[in-house]
């Protein structure tokens, strides 16, 4: 069955943009990455909320018929973002992170689970993103996300984790502080060679690159977007977008696919930066989709 599993943060994010703010609105890695990727496969979430978690914004994933099996829900708070955006929106600064109930988050996959075939671990501590991972019988294709909140703080962990991923995606300034690069081209090779056979290289406005040592570079323009009102998630649903095509082809994907699949991370990821939260990418429908999708490769020929 095409099936991807999801590892990732439920979050309540308090965003200030040069657009306005949201407080304590819904976020998180995992929501972002399950609302993009049930537009084309099923989806398993693996993640730990607080009681203070909403039936409402439980009912989004369920809405989309993501499988909440691997959700726990424990006494205390949920995950708590707080950041802003400034001039470069492409850039987040975080000003708090609470990890509340992810602090002590254990996180165990129902026997069900274990035969996903796509597993994705989104940003989140890595040693949680190793102690699922574990419990994956036969994964067959698998990608990671971080952010430099993982870098400063467990850069051994996050270095374990890449080791054992076929795909990373990361943002430009993250690569680059990653590898202690300042060349781009530079970054994603030293990137790719601490072990992921791909790497996709965020790079906001400008786009995303693709890599593989055997392949190349492949560059992806993003959609023009003109009021670009919170760029909070835009990394998870690409992420999301990119592995639910894949999911659904459910075989080892190849070059093309994977070339696909940025087209698609790019058109899910320019849908959420056009409002906060998950406001504007719960309303992406698959007819969207493919109109956006048409849009960009217009683009490209
Ligand atoms: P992005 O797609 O990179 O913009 O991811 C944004 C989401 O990541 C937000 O909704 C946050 O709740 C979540 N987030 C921020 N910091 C962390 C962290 N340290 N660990 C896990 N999730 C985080």
């Amino acid at each position: 069955m095409s099936v991807v599993l999801v590892v990732g943060s439920l979050a309540y994010d308090s965003v200030k943009t040069p657009s306005g703010k949201a407080e304590r609105a819904l976020g998180g890695s995992a929501n972002y990455f399950s609302v993009a990727a049930s537009l084309f496969s099923k989806v398993r979430v693996v993640g730990v909320v607080g009681e203070d978690y909403s039936q409402e914004d439980r009912q989004i994933l369920l809405k989309r018929e993501v499988d909440l099996q691997g959700l726990q829900t424990v006494p205390g708070k949920t995950f708590h973002w707080e950041g802003t955006y400034e001039q470069n929106l492409n850039e987040a600064v975080t000003l708090k992170t609470e990890l509340n109930v992810f602090a002590h988050f254990n996180p165990t996959l129902p026997s069900s689970y274990k035969d996903s075939s796509f597993v994705f671990l989104a940003n989140i501590d890595p040693v949680l993103q190793l102690q699922v991972l574990s419990q994956v019988e036969k994964p067959m294709f698998v990608g990671m996300d971080s952010m430099n909140f993982w870098i400063n703080s467990k850069q051994e962990d996050l270095k374990e984790v890449l080791k054992k991923v076929d795909i990373v995606f990361i943002n430009e300034t993250e690569a680059k502080m990653l590898t202690q690069t300042s060349n781009t081209v530079r970054a994603i090779k030293n990137v790719a060679a601490l072990g992921p056979k791909y790497v996709v290289l965020k790079k906001g406005e400008y786009g995303a690159t693709l890599y593989s040592a055997q392949h190349g570079f492949f560059h992806t323009p993003a959609l023009p977007i003109e009021m670009v009102v919170d760029p909070t998630g835009a990394g998870d649903s690409f992420a999301g977008g990119f592995f639910g095509t894949l999911a659904s082809q459910n075989k080892i994907p190849t070059w093309a696919d994977l070339k696909a699949a940025t087209l698609a991370g790019t058109v899910l990821s320019s849908q959420t930066i056009q409002d906060f939260s998950l406001n504007a990418l719960t309303k992406v429908e698959r007819s969207l989709f493919e109109t956006q999708l048409s849009s960009l490769k217009a683009m490209m020929i």
